[in-house]
């Protein structure tokens, strides 16, 4: 097809000190697809989206947003242009009240809509819009953790590891929310170590050992493929 992507990382490389993070990497996501980075831990997957989302600076390498070179833009000005982050480990702040939080994700524009809309999707929120989010359970906060992200009402979500520590009951309320997400048109970029669920939700997929890409292919056809499942995802 013709389509360009909304999301070209080339070569990128991201070290810490000596330590190679990252070597090399190369991906792309389509407009409206949801893609995954899966891996075992330390396998760079967060390195790579803290790059692409202007949290980590790379060493070499090219990053594209929208055919625009973003390599070294920093991540509140991505923020302004679509390109949104959902951190590892939600990094809600607990003291504020979840109206709080939510007007964080959109400080730059003051969009009360936006966080009307956030209320809708999830009602857990709106009731409880004046409580500190501290008081949220895991899965809850997990929540407004992408509510806050959706309130800059962005054209490309990357979600790490939002299924960590969650029961496995709210694990799938998550992804039906990614899910969602997708289905509205927003382009869905998922880092998990639950590679098996991720490849599930994902149209494309990419296996990271080691800073490298070891596989890589249509989601279906990475669950399909013996050597990953044996190598990666458990048997
Ligand atoms: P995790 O699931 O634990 O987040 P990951 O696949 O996301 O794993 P990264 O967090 O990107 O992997 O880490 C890749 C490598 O870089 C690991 O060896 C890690 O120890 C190292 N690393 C990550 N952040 C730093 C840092 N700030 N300073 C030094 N080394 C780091």
């Amino acid at each position: 097809s013709t389509t360009e992507p909304i999301l070209k990382v080339e070569d990128l490389v991201v070290t810490y000190g000596r330590v190679e993070a990252v070597r090399k990497v190369s991906f792309e996501a389509l407009p409206g697809s949801l893609i995954t980075l899966v891996g075992a831990n330390g396998a760079g997957k967060s390195s790579i989206i803290n790059a692409v989302s202007g949290i980590v600076r790379p060493k070499s390498g090219r990053i594209t947003f929208e055919g625009r070179d973003i390599t070294r833009t920093q991540a509140h000005t991505l923020v302004g242009e679509g390109l949104v982050q959902v951190p590892e480990g939600r990094q809600i702040l607990g003291t504020l009240t979840i109206h709080e939080n939510l007007q964080l994700g959109g400080w730059h524009t003051n969009d009360a809509a936006a966080i009307q809309a956030v209320y809708e999707r999830f009602p857990v929120l709106a009731e409880r819009r004046d409580l500190p989010a501290g008081a949220l359970s895991g899965g809850e906060q997990q929540m407004l953790a992408i509510g806050r992200a959706l309130v800059a009402r962005p054209t490309l979500i990357l979600l790490d590891e939002p299924s960590m520590g969650l029961a496995p009951k709210i694990v799938d309320e998550v992804f039906r929310v990614i899910e969602e997400i997708r289905t509205s048109g927003t382009t869905v970029v998922l880092v998990e170590q639950n590679a098996r669920r991720a490849l599930r939700a994902a149209d494309h997929g990419y296996v990271l050992a080691s800073g490298e890409i070891a596989h890589e292919g249509r989601a279906a056809d990475l669950l399909a493929d013996e050597r990953v499942v044996q190598a990666y995802l458990g048997v």
